[in-house]
């Protein structure tokens, strides 16, 4: 469990720049995590906390954030680490899914043999951030098509009022480090 100090310097780490990428939102930038070593390390260490005693497999990342802290919390872990990417980066055969945004589509990826051939493996998506929740539910899905289970979907913070979790609790528990912000 985070002490409640240790909640304010992680949240606190947090850079707020209105009007990103476009008028009326308010980014959340998690850079500024990044660079500071203790509200960095407060995370991971909670993280690890949390996930050790979930006998994961793999946990899988969502370009590009995903990919940091997702890394981190795998080797952390001694798993292995699986990045989901957006359509077209990925070298090997892929799985993909098509999911909407505001105004027309997007696809996110993962490699056929991800989960090198374990049945049922055990995988803990991550993000940085669940807003509308279509791109971890796409992600979600890739790991169940690809022959994983999706244990838990892990975010450092969700925007609750655009009801993203409630959408991905019907696949997997849905965890947010900081809550609703
Ligand atoms: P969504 O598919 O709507 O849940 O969007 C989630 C993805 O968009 C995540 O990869 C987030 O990093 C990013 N994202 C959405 N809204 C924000 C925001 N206000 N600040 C920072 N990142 C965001």
């Amino acid at each position: 469990m985070l002490k409640s100090e240790e909640r304010k310097i992680i949240t606190d780490a947090i850079r707020e720049i209105p009007d990103f990428p476009k008028p009326g939102i308010i980014f959340k930038d998690i850079s500024t995590i990044l660079n500071n070593a203790e509200a960095f390390g407060l995370l991971m260490d909670h993280l690890k906390e949390r996930y050790i005693s979930m006998e994961l497999d793999f946990v899988a990342g969502i370009d590009a954030r995903g990919f940091i802290f997702g890394a981190a919390l795998a080797r952390d872990l001694g798993v292995g680490f699986v990045p989901v990417r957006k359509k077209g980066k990925l070298p090997y055969t892929t799985i993909s899914e098509k999911y909407s945004l505001e105004y027309g589509f997007d696809e996110v990826e993962i490699h056929i043999d991800a989960f090198r051939g374990i049945k049922d493996a055990r995988v803990l998506l991550i993000d940085d951030l669940i807003a509308t929740g279509g791109t971890a539910f796409a992600a979600a899905n890739l790991i169940e098509k690809s022959g994983g289970k999706c244990i838990e979907s892990c975010f450092i913070m969700s925007l609750d009022f655009l009801g993203g979790s409630k959408k991905l609790e019907n696949i997997a528990p849905v965890y947010s480090v900081l809550g609703e912000s």
